[in-house]
């Protein structure tokens, strides 16, 4: 259970922050809520895997997330790097070749110094002078066309009437920090996660909490299945519950404020029914017992298990009646009875 939280920072931004001071496999190792997800669908693979650095390269999650929760803070940390640069060349005025040298080998003329626009290229000394000031400056550079793509979803976002009402109702990009205490193994573990959207308890969004999640489909019933495959709801639970801990004020909703990843970046808005997030909290209580033994025993179990029986050692696939479900149950509800509807 969680024994303790704080609110440590707000408007953070939402690069990876350096574990580099702490060990995969330590019960001092802070975790989040993606942490746990993963350790949950293979031990192993998330013990072994390597955690995120502040040099790998932005994602267009993160620059939606910057460019939407925390704008004025861009310029500080990130570099949009351009599409193109402008190089010099010199040309012969006479014959038109271009090259190095300042005289034309073919007709011994002087080349004159013209510029040209090129399209980017790290390997140009323009080019590479600009990713040198910019990593002096502890700045993410960030590719002309994501940087575009995240301003167009972040523009949907503040576009569309009730989510821009509610992230300017909110506080935003509040990390949490808190311990959860494991009775059977006595560990302390600290937690830490980022809440995307913190309404304030007067406004009308006042009995929420938000994410703000990237997807390949927000259409309904599709990311629903998605989305609880992958955990959310345990996410969900995990930031409600610091939240909780961290304020007295608990939220009894958590909103998904979601957002397409391609043209034209539709929003879609969806909240936790109570008993989705009784689901997310009794999965993460699962969880962290089991993260607590993985630790205690050091022991971190693979996808099958070893065993000389191959019945055991080959796990079974079965065919369940859920998959053949078509992909989207809501989908007749979109469309006006009578209306031809293609699915494929
Ligand atoms: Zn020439």
């Amino acid at each position: 259970m969680i024994t303790s939280a704080f609110i440590a920072a707000a408007a953070v931004l939402p690069h990876p922050l350096d574990n580099t001071a702490f060990k995969r496999g330590d019960a001092g190792y802070p975790i989040d809520a993606w942490d746990l997800v993963a350790f949950d669908r293979s031990a192993r693979r998330w013990l072994q895997g390597t955690p995120p650095v502040l040099k790998d390269r932005a994602t267009l999650g993160e620059m939606i997330r910057v460019l939407s929760l925390t704008p004025a803070k861009a310029a500080d940390s990130y570099a949009r790097r351009p599409a193109t640069y402008v190089a010099n060349i010199n040309e012969c005025p006479t014959c038109g070749s271009t090259g190095p040298g300042r005289v034309c080998n073919t007709c011994g003329v002087e080349r004159v110094r013209q510029t040209e626009v090129r399209p980017w290229n790290a390997k140009a000394k323009y080019c590479a002078a600009w990713a040198e000031h910019h990593e002096n400056l502890h700045h993410r550079p960030v590719g002309d066309d994501l940087w575009t793509r995240a301003a167009t979803a972040a523009n949907q976002l503040a576009t569309e009437a009730t989510t821009a009402a509610f992230a300017s109702a909110s506080q935003t990009q509040i990390r949490l920090e808190g311990i959860w205490h494991d009775d059977a193994t006595g560990f302390d573990i600290p937690l830490r996660t980022v809440l995307n959207y913190a309404p304030e308890t007067t406004s009308k969004y006042g009995n929420m909490l938000g994410s703000l999640s990237l997807t390949n489909d927000a259409t309904r019933g599709t990311w629903e299945r998605f989305a609880i495959n992958r955990s959310a709801h345990v996410a969900a639970a995990l930031k409600q519950d610091l939240w909780a801990a961290a304020t007295g004020n608990p939220r009894p909703t958590h909103a998904w404020v979601l957002v397409e990843r391609l043209e034209p970046y539709l929003v879609a808005r969806r909240r936790s029914t109570p008993s989705v997030l009784e689901a997310g909290r009794l999965r993460l209580a699962s969880i962290m017992a089991r993260y607590c033994l993985a630790i205690r025993d050091n022991d971190w179990p693979s996808l099958d298990p070893e065993h000389a029986d191959p019945d055991v050692a080959f796990s079974p696939v079965d065919y369940e009646p859920w998959m053949a479900l078509p992909p989207d149950p809501h989908l007749h509800t979109s469309f006006e009875p009578g209306q031809e509807v293609v699915t494929e």
